[in-house]
């Protein structure tokens, strides 16, 4: 039935991470009305009832690509496979409400190993008040591969997707950007300290938020209900997995729209700013790229630049412009430069 004639062979590289999903997917129709929102964005809205939709997202966990078992005790990797996904929940306006776990797991793993990897998975569920409704357990050859399934909810026509930012809407970005990704730097250099020697005590006190940006993230469930209260409703909206620059460039490609983002509105912590400038690494580029800062990035009309400019969750980054003028960041020097992608990607030495 499924003959094989394609004999080619393209390197997935050659396609990137997006384009393999536009590539593989491009093909697929949707056949039923319930579908409200396909592939394409944080996560796909279907309807539900008369007053709500729901928003389902999956996110795939890979030992070796997206987690080092050396460093990341599986108690915090449990809470952290959870927080990612109910991050892309969270990022449709949308409540969490259930998840799906599925494992695969070698026989490397005792029970205990388990047991404490589902601590984490308890503990993020009583957090975040989500049920665990379901899963499916396999054997893997290798390593642990951790595959979760969120379900939320939102009331009805109140999803807010990727692709509905409009000219001159005001960006904005909630907490702060880099922590995460230079956390995993210092873990990576801690590791390779003790490969040398097992003795070595690491002093990481200079670094304790950024490890717990990597190790222990946390979903912003708190955003849809403050701007809700704050009577905003964001015209776009995207979770920043994978970089400020990537996430900027999804909403610019998806709504059809051009962007000036500006350096100096870029929100950095304090141990960002001096771990910046101890690893010589430049703040920008690590907030543009670094990723898996899990905060919220949307867009708002510019009418409600009162109810958000002084609040301590929101920094406005930057406004939405007509396509023609591209996505730029304006730089501390006035310069006008092309935002590009440089995010994670797991078909290149990052990961995903
Ligand atoms: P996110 O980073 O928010 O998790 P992704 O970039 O992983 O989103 O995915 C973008 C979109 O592509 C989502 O709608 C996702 O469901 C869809 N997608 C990703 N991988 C596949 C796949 N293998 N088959 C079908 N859809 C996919
Ligand atoms: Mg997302």
């Amino acid at each position: 039935m499924f003959e094989n004639k394609n004999t080619s062979k393209t390197n997935i590289s050659e396609l990137g991470e997006f384009g393999l999903i536009d590539h593989l997917t491009k093909n697929f129709k949707i056949k039923h009305e319930s579908t409200i929102k396909g592939i394409g964005d944080d996560a796909a809205v279907l309807a539900c009832n008369s007053d709500e939709e729901l928003v389902v997202t999956t996110d795939l966990l890979i030992e070796g690509v997206h987690f080092d078992m050396s460093y990341m005790p599986l108690k915090h990797l449990g809470y952290k496979a959870v927080v990612v996904n109910l991050s892309d929940v969270y990022a449709m306006n949308a409540e969490a409400k259930q998840i799906t776990v599925s494992i695969g797991v070698s026989n490397r793993f005792p029970v205990e190993a388990l047991e404490e990897l589902y601590e984490g998975i308890h503990t993020a569920a009583k957090y975040y008040n989500i049920d665990v409704v379901g899963g499916d357990t396999t054997s893997s050859r290798t390593g642990l591969v951790i595959s979760i399934t969120a379900i939320g909810t939102v009331l009805k026509g109140k999803a807010v997707y990727r692709d509905t930012a409009k000219d001159t809407d005001l960006l904005v970005v909630s907490g702060d950007l880099g922590a995460a990704y230079l956390g995993l730097q210092i873990l990576e250099r801690e590791k390779k300290v003790f490969e040398v020697n097992p003795q070595s005590q690491p002093d990481l006190d200079a670094y304790t938020y950024l490890i717990e940006r990597q190790l222990k993230p946390e979903a912003r469930k708190d955003i849809p209900k403050l701007l809700s209260d704050l009577k905003v409703m964001p015209t776009a909206m995207i979770d920043i997995s994978d970089g400020l620059s990537s996430e900027i460039l999804h909403i610019c490609k998806q709504s059809k729209v051009g962007c000036n983002l500006y350096e100096d509105k870029i929100p950095l912590d304090q141990q960002v700013i001096s771990t910046c400038e101890e690893f010589k690494l430049d703040s920008t580029t690590i907030a543009l790229s670094g990723g898996e800062d899990y905060e919220l990035l949307f867009t708002v009309k510019m009418e409600d630049f009162p109810k958000i400019k002084a609040n301590p969750h929101f920094s406005i980054i930057g406004h939405i412009t007509d396509k023609d003028e591209g996505v730029n960041l304006i730089t501390r020097g006035n310069e006008k430069i092309p935002l590009i992608a440089r995010g994670w990607s797991s078909f290149d030495e990052k990961t995903s």
